[in-house]
């Protein structure tokens, strides 16, 4: 695919990137045989389960449709986490998957011996209560009133009236940080084992999450090395890792033109990429996406305001700074954009999705995927 070909707005994964993360992933599990799963809810590019699955353990997934891909398309290890499984979806998600993750002892009251009896392994996720992260209220299972994972007073409640609760469970689950460093993992441990110790030491495997910024520079890869092997040591079964953004960090972009110019007190630059549409998380999160050869509002002579072509007046992506003015037609390339964004992507005003393109290795570009309007018309009746 040559350079001309490339219609925006467009994704563009990048092989050798995503091939740098795994390999520090799986290097990691290498190094203290710990088992790392791609967590596809962050990144679902089938197209690069197979590389994936040369590095990692497998999959996991947040429902029914996510454990299909799993099993589909990298076909290795399969967990599953629901907060509340449907009745209806159960045999087929034990034909999919090997371990299966419950809420609650409500949740292991209804499905556990159906589970047993399919042969696959049971765990539970338990909250900690133990908030590591501020501001992003949204992102934080152990925010008070949290629906995600049994509170240690909700466990003890429910084996004070059910004693043989726990009989069959194999693992026990933690997920409580989002981007964060390992010096959080350690703090959450601490209160995971204080909790739960007791439980943690009868387990075959305990699996501590996502939201570890492994591939970040910088990040304290000897703290996680610890933690796992802390817990190694007090259950003496298997630890399972399942980031999403830190398999697909920095491994991707989204490229898109500057259809028009409008001045209103600013200067807004209106491109044909959508912050609602196609990068949603810039407005939920909400953060500001790097892009690259801008600078901060000021920092450069000319200043825009980059925003979607939706109605939203909300649809903006942030304001930025240039070196020169902005053209109708200009290419800006947005960075960190294979991770929460194509899962998320919807056609919000008839949007068209982005094409996904693969760069490879050897710097050649493959259309992956080219949307158009019968995937618009398709969820529609
Ligand atoms: C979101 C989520 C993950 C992945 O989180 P990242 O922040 O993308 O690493 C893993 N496990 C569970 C249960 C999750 O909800």
């Amino acid at each position: 695919m040559r350079e001309s070909k490339i219609h925006t707005p467009c994704y563009i994964v990048q092989e050798r990137a995503l091939k740098e993360n795994l390999e520090q992933l799986a290097g990691l599990a290498r190094e203290t045989g710990c088992r790392i799963l791609l967590a596809q809810k962050a990144f679902s590019m089938f197209r690069v389960y197979p590389l994936i699955g040369n590095y990692l353990a497998g999959t996991t997934a947040s429902g029914l449709y996510e454990a299909r891909l799993g099993a589909e398309c990298m076909g290795k290890e399969n967990h599953i986490f629901s907060p509340a499984y449907r009745e209806e979806e159960m045999g087929e998600i034990l034909s999919l998957c090997g371990h299966v993750v419950l809420n609650s002892p409500q949740q292991i009251r209804r499905y556990k011996r159906k589970i047993l009896a399919a042969g696959r392994s049971v765990g539970l996720r338990v909250n900690p209560e133990c908030s590591t992260q501020e501001g992003h209220a949204i992102y934080d299972p152990c925010a008070p009133g949290s629906r995600l994972g049994t509170t240690l007073s909700q466990l003890e409640r429910a084996l004070a009236d059910t004693p043989d609760l726990l009989e069959g469970i194999e693992g026990l689950h933690f997920h409580t940080l989002c981007e964060q460093d390992a010096d959080a993992l350690a703090v959450t441990l601490d209160a995971v084992v204080e909790k739960f110790g007791v439980y943690m030491t009868k387990m075959k495997w305990v699996n501590l999450g996502g939201g570890h910024h492994i591939t970040r520079p910088g990040y304290h890869m000897e703290t996680l090395k610890q933690c796992i092997r802390r817990v190694q040591k007090l259950c003496g079964g298997t630890v399972y890792l399942e980031p999403g953004e830190a398999v697909a960090l920095q491994a991707g972009t989204l490229r898109t033109s500057v259809l028009e110019i409008t001045e209103n007190g600013v200067q807004t630059a209106i491109l044909d990429a959508s912050a609602a549409c196609h990068m949603p998380d810039v407005l939920e999160m909400p953060y500001r996406p790097p892009l690259s050869g801008a600078g901060l509002p000021g920092e450069k002579p000319f200043t825009y305001r980059l925003a979607g072509p939706t109605c939203l007046a909300g649809d903006v992506i942030g304001d930025y700074s240039f070196d020169r003015p902005l053209e109708t037609g200009d290419v800006l390339e947005f960075q960190d954009m294979a991770i929460y964004s194509m899962v998320k992507n919807n056609t919000f005003n008839g949007m068209a999705l982005p094409d996904i393109v693969l760069e490879r290795e050897d710097g050649s570009r493959e259309l992956v995927r080219r949307f158009g309007y019968e995937d618009f018309k398709g969820r529609l009746s």
